[in-house]
């Protein structure tokens, strides 16, 4: 994570950003098609059901590296990590404790708004290691407003880990220590992934028509 240091959880993470390179989405022209439910909303499948889950189980090893012989906190931002989180901490193979934070930011539009807490931390992660996971990371902006939050809770250490990064939209200056995929810069749903609260049960990464995304950009 960059931006304030903190101090490193256990263990080398050098091959992360290797294996992400390989990891690069490149466009949405996926030839996965529509499942036949949703094809009327749902333009095309950026990333498959499989895709992810294989994925997932290369984060998990890394993560359990870095975070061998301590004990974790993960902290998960509400609502669009419930689905990759589910899948993710049934691949950690350590103890750890789970809690969440609550943050709303875009009503129902695509474009990022002002951020609202709506949960706040129970756990005490002061002293501990703490996985951070969220779904995308797009501006930044969350991330940038609960990262200093989490430090004056002082843990040992924090790691944010992503399912997706738009790295072309970053305004705020913070990358992800685990990231599942990079994509383009197109508005995603599925996977925990929501426009206006609905499509996050969809269990691959999609594009919706663009007549369900009126006056959008992408
Ligand atoms: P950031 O604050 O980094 O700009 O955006 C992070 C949050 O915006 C994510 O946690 C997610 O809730 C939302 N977000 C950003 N890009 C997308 C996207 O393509 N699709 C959806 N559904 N949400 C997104
Ligand atoms: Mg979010």
């Amino acid at each position: 994570m960059v931006g304030e240091r903190d101090e490193q959880c256990a263990g080398p993470s050098g091959l992360t950003l290797i294996v992400t390179a390989q990891l690069k989405i490149k466009n949405s022209k996926s030839k996965t098609a529509v499942p036949s439910r949703w094809r009327k909303e749902v333009q095309s499948v950026l990333i498959t059901e499989a895709q992810i889950a294989r994925r997932i189980k290369t984060l998990a090893r890394e993560i359990e590296r870095d975070f061998h012989g301590h004990e974790m906190v993960v902290v998960a931002l509400l609502n669009g990590t419930v689905v990759f989180l589910a899948d993710l901490i049934r691949q950690l193979n350590l103890p750890l404790r789970l809690d969440f934070i609550g943050v709303s930011s875009y009503g129902l539009g695509t474009e990022s708004g002002n951020l609202v807490f709506t949960k706040e931390l129970r756990l005490d992660v002061r002293g501990r290691d703490v996985l951070l996971v969220d779904d995308i990371l797009d501006t930044g902006g969350t991330l940038s407003r609960v990262l200093p939050k989490l430090r004056k809770l002082q843990p040992r250490c924090i790691k944010v880990c992503v399912l997706l990064d738009k790295k072309e939209r970053r305004v705020e200056k913070i990358e992800a220590d685990y990231v599942g995929f990079t994509i383009p810069n197109e508005f995603v749903v599925g996977y925990g992934l929501d426009y206006g609260e609905r499509y996050r049960n969809l269990p691959y990464v999609g594009l919706l028509r663009t007549e369900i995304l009126p006056g959008t950009e992408s």
